[in-house]
């Protein structure tokens, strides 16, 4: 049997990042897919690990040679998933989880559709406005580009979007446990001896 795959799906400054991060180290057999994107690193971003970074004209051979299980642009950028990385996990017994835009997440399921859905969203948008700029790593250009794509994307997401589950992230501590049952219950663990990505 093959492993489980994870979608996470958010709009940005829903959290979704410091949610993961809390909950992954509870399932030692899930491995995060490494996307390929043209987006620049940010500060402490390493190739390979947090993304493939890749030209433009690199990107796009990939899509030509068909490379990807689905691809978007998003906020400006190109975003995608390598299939050779997750073939490789989950031949290796591993669970998978991706993080993807809402948009992504709708070609992946024509791949996999037996992957569990996850959506999360903030308790409400001036909430995540106030989130995007505490976070001080956009400009505000970028600030206006995300909140627009957050309300399209929470909207496609909630009426189109067939995530399993939806998780608020209002309270942080009530979210992980949320997050962490929804995981307990589908995470195959049999492989979680292995350590490694
Ligand atoms: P960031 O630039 O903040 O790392 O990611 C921006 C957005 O790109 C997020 O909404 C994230 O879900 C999405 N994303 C990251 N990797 C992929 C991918 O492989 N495919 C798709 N469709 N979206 C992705």
């Amino acid at each position: 049997m093959s492993g489980t795959l994870f979608v996470f799906s958010a709009a940005s400054g829903a959290g979704k990042t410091t949610l993961i991060n809390r909950v992954m180290p509870n399932f030692p057999n899930v491995v995060y897919s490494v996307s390929a994107t043209t987006r620049k690193p940010r500060t402490g971003e390493i190739d390979g690990t947090h993304y493939f970074f890749k030209t433009e004209e690199e990107f796009k051979k990939m899509i030509e040679q068909n490379e990807l299980v689905e691809w978007n642009k998003v906020h400006n950028n190109y975003y995608g998933t390598p299939k050779f990385f997750v073939e490789q996990k989950l031949s290796e017994g591993r669970d998978v989880a991706f993080d993807l835009d809402v948009f992504g997440k709708i070609n992946f399921d024509k791949v996999y559709p037996q992957a569990i859905g996850i959506l999360i969203l903030p308790p409400s948008l001036e909430e995540l406005e106030k989130r995007l700029r505490d976070r001080k790593t956009e400009t505000e250009d970028a600030i206006k580009i995300r909140m627009e794509n957050a309300k399209k994307e929470m909207e496609f997401a909630t009426t189109k979007g067939k995530y399993q589950y939806t998780i608020y992230n209002g309270d942080l501590e009530t979210a992980t446990a949320e997050l962490k049952g929804i995981m307990e219950k589908y995470s195959s663990f049999k492989s979680s001896i292995q350590s490694g990505s």
